[in-house]
């Protein structure tokens, strides 16, 4: 009976061109790829900000569970990147460098944004259906100790006196949110959606406005996850993000033609 269903169901995936199963190459990561990727990641949220030491070598491979030498590879790995740079001595380490060190120009910037506009693009879209899903989640679910986590994030945020200091802080606010959801795919999503955002949101005109109006946006948002107020903090947040979205959408459509005039001196 069930080999005959099983083989009822392999027929009726061979009729029908819809239900293909769909095989992709495997990429074979090693070890020191593994570590390079998560490091990248932190950098990439700006979790690790620039200027940061990296733990010493001997603490990455406790942390990652690797041998030292793994360490090396992925710290090499790195530095040919240009994400990381690595001073002998005394006061040595692996220091994380800052983007324009990392990438030399601005136009690189530009044009490594304008390349990819479809996708972030795309990560603006799907952040206004994930951000307010998970604030509406987090009202629910936050223990106390994971809302003073958000709230020392929006107390950092509005203390920050420099840009970059103050998109840290934004991002662990909005990771700080996605942790107290309790729920790991919302976590992941969220860390995604952010990361192909950086980029961009690094190169948005910041003003003394635009982070006070961002800094009272995450206290309000703050105040209805305190009051368990699902609904509320949804549409707190969806407001939060949609003016964000906004202004990148219209960076996107700017940049087409600066990266237009960065290829021009490229060449
Ligand atoms: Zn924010």
């Amino acid at each position: 009976m069930a080999a005959m269903a099983a083989g009822q169901s392999a027929d009726a995936s061979q009729n029908d061109p819809d239900v293909q199963p769909i095989f992709g190459a495997i990429e074979q990561q090693r070890a020191h790829e593994h570590v390079a990727e998560q490091i990248r990641r932190q950098i990439g949220l700006g979790i690790i900000a620039p200027g940061d030491a990296l733990p010493p070598e001997r603490e990455l491979a406790r942390l990652f569970g690797v041998g030292r030498v793994t360490i090396q590879l992925a710290i090499g790995m790195l530095e040919a990147d240009q994400l990381i740079t690595t001073r002998r001595g005394r006061s040595g380490g692996s220091f994380v460098l800052a983007p324009a060190e990392q990438h030399g120009t601005l136009d690189f910037r530009v044009l490594e944004v304008a390349q990819s506009a479809d996708l972030i693009r795309e990560a603006i879209d799907f952040r206004e259906v994930i951000e307010p899903a998970a604030a509406h989640a987090a009202a629910r679910s936050r223990t106390k100790r994971e809302l003073a986590a958000i709230s020392s994030a929006a107390e950092r945020m509005a203390a920050a006196s420099t840009d970059a200091e103050f998109m840290r802080e934004d991002t662990a606010f909005h990771l700080a949110i996605a942790r107290a959801t309790g729920n790991r795919f919302l976590v992941e999503a969220i860390e995604q959606a952010r990361l192909h955002l950086n980029s961009v949101l690094a190169l948005l005109p910041d003003s003394q406005a635009w982070h006070e109006m961002s800094v009272s946006e995450h206290e309000a948002i703050l105040d209805a996850l305190a009051r368990r107020d699902p609904d509320t903090a949804h549409d707190l947040m969806y407001e939060h993000v949609k003016g964000t979205a906004r202004s990148v959408r219209a960076l996107l459509k700017s940049l087409d033609a600066k990266a237009a005039q960065a290829r021009k001196r490229a060449q």
